[in-house]
């Protein structure tokens, strides 16, 4: 079989306008008006090889070992070959960037090379990021870098298995060309190798396909886009006469938002670009780009260092965040929608189900497998308080929690730190903590101790489930930073390590095992651990 025997069709291009792109000369913006995507090729890389690819993501596509060979896969999911029955296109989206409308972006350096229909009959769109120019790239270069593409690769991967609405990763390929950046915008550019990341989800529609279109008042190429969306993607929201109720689908992307970003708030996960281009119509986390995890527990914390000051995209603002991103949307659909008041009625009705769906979580995390008891809410809300008052690792916490419910302590145990700091010591970052943060902890554990014994599940029973809502296992910045090192000298050691073992991440096994630790000390400050450039 060759990899262009795959059953693909080009239903956005054969269903929306659009128009033929050829590259200019020199980078340069354009205006696409009236039309949803641009056709474009990919731009030949030099030397194409395949460093990773995930068998799970494959077959998403119906494909197994055997059905591709590696350069076969390294020549198409570069780019440099164009099977036949290929439509490939750069889309059409706008966005409100950091709060502010930013006007047309568009697919600048990403290119959808047509969709897959697998054996099941599902359809994946499959796009290529750092294919080259497209009229969307604005000035840049149209290509990626190694290390953000593989961030991108691996965290999309390990997100599917957190259980985390994403979209996927098929593989990595370097492109044996190098890409400059200046990495942290301080005028020190350098020449890093360049990557392709290729990637599926059912689409990479985002809330600033329609936004642009409100913006242009291009009415008709809105719905055009709305009901190709629907028809595609949510036939449900069709009634049997083929009308849509816009209106319970826009609930559908609403809730589906907030189930995501509930989602991040379980494992520790910052976007770091919420841009309201980076969000998808589907609920899926989309492009991963400067996003990091929670190493120590600290709400205000963002990776991204073009978001330093204002911080409008930390931790704990994501659900606030999308929730005014689900408002633009909300306005752009509004000529559908029915006004203002039927989006304000859906939002209202966000905020309540969010709360909802946070708490069961927060229940979940702290094993109260039937849900949180009276009290809950004031138990999680002093727990955000305690853990704060020194360095606790997010992650180790709650899985050292779930271990201690498995040791002989009671709660008299609690007012001496020294019986439970053998478990759960191993969460803080500092040897000997402060006492007043011990004394807190002691005190918040004591009356957990009290909510949680009351439960009539077995403590075995309780402490599985406990273990399906908390990582064991997390692609925390620094792990990423180490494969990149590695893969830039031309080794794949700690990458191939890493696709193993985040395919279980809520198992303690010999996979997970040695990423099971804190943030080392050198990760601290260095770029790429705790910090992130947007230069990708
Ligand atoms: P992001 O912040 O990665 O979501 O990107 C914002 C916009 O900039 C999107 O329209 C991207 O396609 C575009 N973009 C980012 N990097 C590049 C690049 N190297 N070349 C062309 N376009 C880019
Ligand atoms: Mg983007």
């Amino acid at each position: 079989m060759s990899l262009c025997d795959l059953n693909f069709k080009n239903s956005f291009v054969e269903s929306l306008p659009g128009k033929e792109f050829l590259p200019p000369e020199e980078p340069r913006p354009q205006m696409t008006p009236n039309v949803a995507y641009s056709r474009v090729s990919p731009q030949p890389v030099k030397n194409p090889q395949l460093v990773s690819w995930s068998d799970a993501a494959a077959e998403l596509l119906g494909l197994q070992l055997g059905d591709w060979t590696e350069r076969e896969a390294a020549q198409i999911f570069s780019g440099n070959r164009i099977c036949p029955s290929m439509k490939p296109y750069a889309a059409r989206y706008g966005g409100h960037q950091f709060g502010h409308w930013a006007g047309q972006l568009g697919d600048g350096r990403a290119i959808t090379l047509a969709e897959v229909v697998n054996p099941k009959g599902e359809s994946w769109e499959v796009q290529l990021k750092g294919a080259g120019l497209t009229p969307y790239s604005r000035g840049a270069d149209g290509r990626a870098v190694l290390r953000s593409s593989l961030r991108e690769y691996v965290c999309s991967e390990a997100m599917f298995y957190l259980g985390v609405p994403t979209t996927r990763a098929l593989c990595l390929v370097t492109t044996g060309e190098s890409v400059v950046r200046d990495m942290f915008y301080d005028g020190h550019p350098q020449a890093e190798p360049g990557a392709i990341t290729t990637r599926l989800a059912p689409s990479f529609v985002r809330f600033g396909h329609f936004q642009m279109c409100a913006f242009l008042s291009e009415l008709e190429l809105l719905k055009q886009t709305v009901h190709y969306v629907m028809d595609q993607h949510f036939p449900q929201f069709r009634n049997p006469e083929g009308k849509y109720d816009y209106l319970k689908w826009y609930s559908h992307v609403v809730e589906s938002t907030a189930q995501m970003v509930v989602h991040w708030l379980r494992v520790g996960f910052v976007h770091g670009v919420m841009n309201t281009d980076n969000m998808s119509i589907h609920g899926l986390t989309i492009d991963y780009g400067p996003f990091g995890w929670l190493d120590v527990y600290d709400p205000e914390w963002t990776p991204n260092t073009t978001d330093a000051g204002q911080r409008r995209y930390r931790f704990a603002a994501q659900p606030a965040v999308a929730m005014w991103n689900l408002a633009q949307l909300g306005e752009a659909l509004g000529p559908l929608l029915g006004g203002e008041a039927a989006v304000h009625e859906v939002l209202n009705d966000y905020q309540h189900s969010f709360r909802q769906k946070l708490l069961e979580m927060m229940g979940q995390k702290l094993g109260f497998a039937k849900g949180l008891p009276p009290g809950g809410i004031e138990l999680i809300e002093e727990l955000d308080r305690v853990l704060r008052l020194t360095e606790v690792d997010t992650t180790l916490f709650y899985r050292k929690l779930s271990e201690l419910h498995l040791q002989p302590v009671k709660e008299e145990d609690f007012g001496h730190p020294e019986r439970w700091w053998g478990v759960l010591g191993e969460a803080y970052y500092a040897k000997s903590p402060p006492e007043p943060a011990l004394e807190a902890m002691g005190r918040w554990l004591k009356k957990y101790w009290l909510q949680w014994g009351v439960q009539d599940e077995s403590k075995e029973d309780l402490v599985g489930k406990m273990n399906q809502a908390n990582p064991y296992f997390i692609p925390r910045n620094y792990i990423l930073q180490q494969c990149i090192d590695e893969l830039e000298k031309g080794e794949t050691r700690q990458l191939n390590q890493v696709m193993r073992a985040l395919q279980s991440p809520y198992e303690e096994n010999d996979m997970t095992r040695p990423f099971f630790a804190k943030r080392p000390e050198w990760a601290r400050q260095r770029a790429g651990c705790s910090d992130l450039s947007c230069s990708s």
